[in-house]
């Protein structure tokens, strides 16, 4: 079956996969969504005997249809390699009856990896396909790791340049040392004075620009997404939703068939949506608990269906979630608006006028499969420090908001099943943070002190992302205001000249 895609507010329909890739964004500033599912083509006690790559090309060939098997595998081969520091590429931890599902084994310790370490290769290959002759220049807000996850994937990749704007004072100090840290000559990394919600919107912007548009395409050059709006990003993520389940199947933790609940730390809502795409292309997954950190604008949503991100923006120790506007969640809208772009549009309209909106009664219904609810910062220390009392086991941030939301989870509704929590990336990356919670003692000692004194108490080997940004230079210290992007950008493609 050929999957093509639409725009969720109408403007684009019968779009190929690969053009959908190389686009980003829909012209109408609506989001990719296929147009007909796709369901699993085999068994998940054949996908049970299958290596996580072999797993990534019988679900990605599902939605990538014009790409051939050729090409798919080569991108799947390229990405999943030894980039990864375990062949099993996300080991699962099980404490107890929840198995924590460890994406952050990539090459910047977080799970935008499993996305964005194939995604340059789906890029220049869709590139390829189309004819396309223009320079692709990445453009990219980021809440900490997209950013340094796109810039290791698309560092020196030729006929590409990645621009990535940060919060300058909203990521974490190892997270920024990451990024500026960037090598590679088409790169380009800059703190933004504002938060990460200034940061999309700004880019986003510039997605909708036809002028500049038309700048760059004189320039040759032309513009693409790495945020989760790229349905390149999304597709390899619903991969180890699929391939979780069919790990504990194999591994006679579940039986064929048995109904699983995911929980996910949430911001711009992508990894939950993959999570549900999962559930929609068969993997028998019951409830999909959507965790929010003290920004919960989603679980407000869950519980009035009233989206309202006019609020304070709350800086919290789990940064990669700070988020008021969840892009992907106009994915969902489409959905339970009986993919009704009119409707999805108007309802986005609202949002960028008002800051709000409120869905039907009906639309409502449709969202049972979803629960939703928040960690404090408080909650959140406490089970890092809970886990590692008990477990021996030292989780992030980000994690631990998960964890703490699927107790609540638990406790509210009396759902035992067994439970895949999406675990989003290392404590390393979020040390201060995570030593924290442990012993406040710790506040006292430096970045990398810290991370010493982690490696001792859990005995986890210091990943090379860390050790590799020890000594290394910083290579980008731009800072511009918010209003400033668009200028930005242009002074760094040379269109000001
Ligand atoms: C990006 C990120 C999230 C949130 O994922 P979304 O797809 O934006 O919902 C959660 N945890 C970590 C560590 C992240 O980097």
């Amino acid at each position: 079956m050929e999957v093509l895609y639409c725009s969720t507010r109408g403007g684009q329909k019968d779009v190929t996969a690969s053009q959908a890739v190389l686009q980003g964004l829909s012209h109408d500033g609506g989001l990719f969504v296929p147009q007909k599912f796709p369901v699993l083509d085999v068994s998940l006690k054949e996908l049970s005997e299958m290596t996580y790559q072999q797993v990534a090309y019988e679900v990605m060939k599902l939605f990538l249809t014009d790409y051939t098997e050729e090409e798919l595998k080569a991108c799947i081969g390229s990405a999943y390699d030894s980039k990864f520091d375990t062949e099993e590429i996300v080991p699962i931890a099980k404490l107890g009856s929840t198995y924590h599902l460890e994406l952050f084994h990539g090459k910047t310790i977080a799970f935008k990896d499993m996305a964005l370490s194939i995604l340059p290769y789906l890029m220049v290959t869709a590139a390829r396909k189309n004819h396309c002759r223009s320079e692709i220049v990445i453009l990219t807000a980021t809440s900490g790791d997209t950013g340094k996850a796109a810039l290791a994937g698309f560092a020196d990749v030729p006929g590409t340049r990645i621009i990535v704007f940060y919060p300058k004072n909203g990521v974490s100090p190892i997270q920024e040392r990451q990024m500026v840290t960037q090598k590679g000559a088409n790169t380009a990394v800059i703190g933004i004075r504002g938060n990460f919600d200034d940061a999309q919107n700004g880019v986003k912007a510039m997605f909708g620009d036809k002028e500049l548009e038309k700048e760059l395409a004189d320039a040759n050059l032309q513009f693409s997404s790495a945020n989760s709006i790229n349905i390149g990003r999304l597709v390899p993520q619903i991969v180890y939703y699929v391939y979780a389940y069919a790990k504990l199947l194999g591994e006679g933790e579940i039986e064929d068939g048995e109904k699983i609940n995911v929980t996910v730390p949430t911001g711009n809502f992508g990894n939950i949506l993959a999570a549900f795409y999962a559930k929609s292309i068969g993997v028998p997954i019951d409830r999909l608990i959507c965790a929010s950190n003290e920004n919960r604008v989603l679980y407000d949503f869950f519980d009035s269906g009233i989206y309202d991100k006019n609020r304070e923006f709350i800086l919290t120790s789990s940064p990669s979630m700070d988020i008021l506007i969840s892009s992907n969640l106009e994915r969902l809208i489409y959905q339970i608006a009986d993919f009704d772009s009119e409707k999805n549009a108007s309802f986005m309209k609202e949002l960028s006028e008002t800051g709000r909106y409120e869905i039907t009664s009906k639309m409502r219904e449709a969202l049972t499969a979803f629960y939703g609810n928040y960690a404090s910062e408080a909650e959140t220390a406490a089970r890092i420090k809970e886990i590692y009392d008990r477990f021996d086991y030292i989780m992030d941030t980000h994690t631990a908001v998960a964890s703490v939301v699927s107790e609540k989870f638990r406790k509210a509704t009396g759902d035992d099943k067994k439970m895949i929590l999406a675990s989003t990336a290392s404590p390393y990356k979020f040390t201060r943070s995570v030593m924290n919670a442990i012993d406040p003692a710790y506040e006292s000692k430096g970045d990398f002190e810290l991370v010493d004194e982690l490696c001792r108490i859990s005995g986890v080997e210091i990943p090379e992302a860390i050790n590799e940004i020890r000594n290394a230079p910083v290579l980008h210290d731009r800072v511009c205001e918010k209003d400033q992007m668009k200028d930005t950008v242009r002074n760094i493609l040379g269109l000001d000249k």
